[in-house]
């Protein structure tokens, strides 16, 4: 608990300091990237040096992405969670997964059936799967195989360790990859934000402790188990959307209706 404590207090602290810098880092690229779209404009008789502004658009609009993630990293406050049918979910972005791990990859998804819909904020839930499945990616340069499952689960707190005893219904999805798997040097900091292995340039060190923030946030819990030379599973175990008690009317309660 004292861990999971000082944990939050740095997620906070980080997420603060990076979305004051993002924020107004942010500012100052859109003036780049919209003088540097005038430039280009003006620069069609010239090729040679119109290359060039292409070039440093390019790389404009790469530190763009990158605050953007820095900024959804520190709003965190903004969830919008709604009931969703998480199968739903992976079915709209699968072609996008698809295309993100390319051809020597593979993607098998395993839908639960008769699954309970979830309750959590839809954008946040289709950049968590991104996420995960770029880091499913990069741990597997020979290609490989991702599952991603989803199931109803009724955990119980004993079986699975540090589950709080309130997620006693949940929807649970796991990804699982074939990849080079973690040392439990690397396990013990992935949460951790600004923690990367990956060569400079290649990784934030915020797809995790986004995602962390976000499951806790919404009411869940994640989980990861990895073995070194055989691959990683992650286990997100998401609250599930039901019954509504309305505060005040003794037998007034209603059932989130089924989809959308
Ligand atoms: P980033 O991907 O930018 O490094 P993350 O927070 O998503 O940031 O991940 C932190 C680190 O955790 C990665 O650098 C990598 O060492 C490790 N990691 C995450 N997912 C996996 C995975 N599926 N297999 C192996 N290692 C992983």
């Amino acid at each position: 608990l004292e861990e999971a404590l000082r944990q939050a207090q740095k997620m906070e602290a980080v997420g603060q300091l990076t979305g004051g810098i993002a924020h107004d880092f942010n500012n100052v690229l859109t003036i780049v990237a919209g003088n540097l779209e005038l430039l280009e404009m003006r620069l069609n008789d010239r090729p040679d040096v119109k290359r060039l502004a292409s070039a440093a658009s390019m790389a404009t609009s790469r530190a763009e992405r990158l605050t953007q993630q820095l900024l959804a990293f520190s709003r965190k406050q903004q969830l919008q969670p709604e009931p969703l049918d998480l199968n739903a979910v992976v079915i709209g972005i699968r072609d996008l997964l698809r295309k993100t791990v390319g051809e020597r990859i593979e993607i098998d998804f395993r839908p639960g059936t008769a699954l309970w819909q979830c309750l959590v904020d839809r954008n946040q839930v289709e950049s968590m799967l991104l996420n995960l499945i770029l880091n499913a990616r990069d741990a597997m340069p020979d290609g490989g195989r991702i599952v991603i499952e989803t199931a109803n689960a009724q955990p119980k707190p004993s079986q699975v360790l540090g589950l709080p005893a309130d997620l006693d219904s949940c929807v649970l999805l796991t990804v699982t990859d074939s990849g080079t798997g973690m040392p439990q040097e690397v396990l013990d900091r992935v949460f951790e934000p600004f923690f990367t292995t990956k060569p400079q340039g290649r990784g934030t060190g915020l797809g995790l402790s986004m995602i962390y923030g976000f499951v806790r946030q919404s009411g869940g819990h994640i989980l990861i188990e990895s073995t070194e030379g055989a691959g990683t599973r992650v286990l997100i175990y998401l609250p599930r959307a039901m019954v509504k008690i309305i505060p005040g009317a003794a037998a007034a309660h209603r059932q989130v209706s089924p989809g959308r």
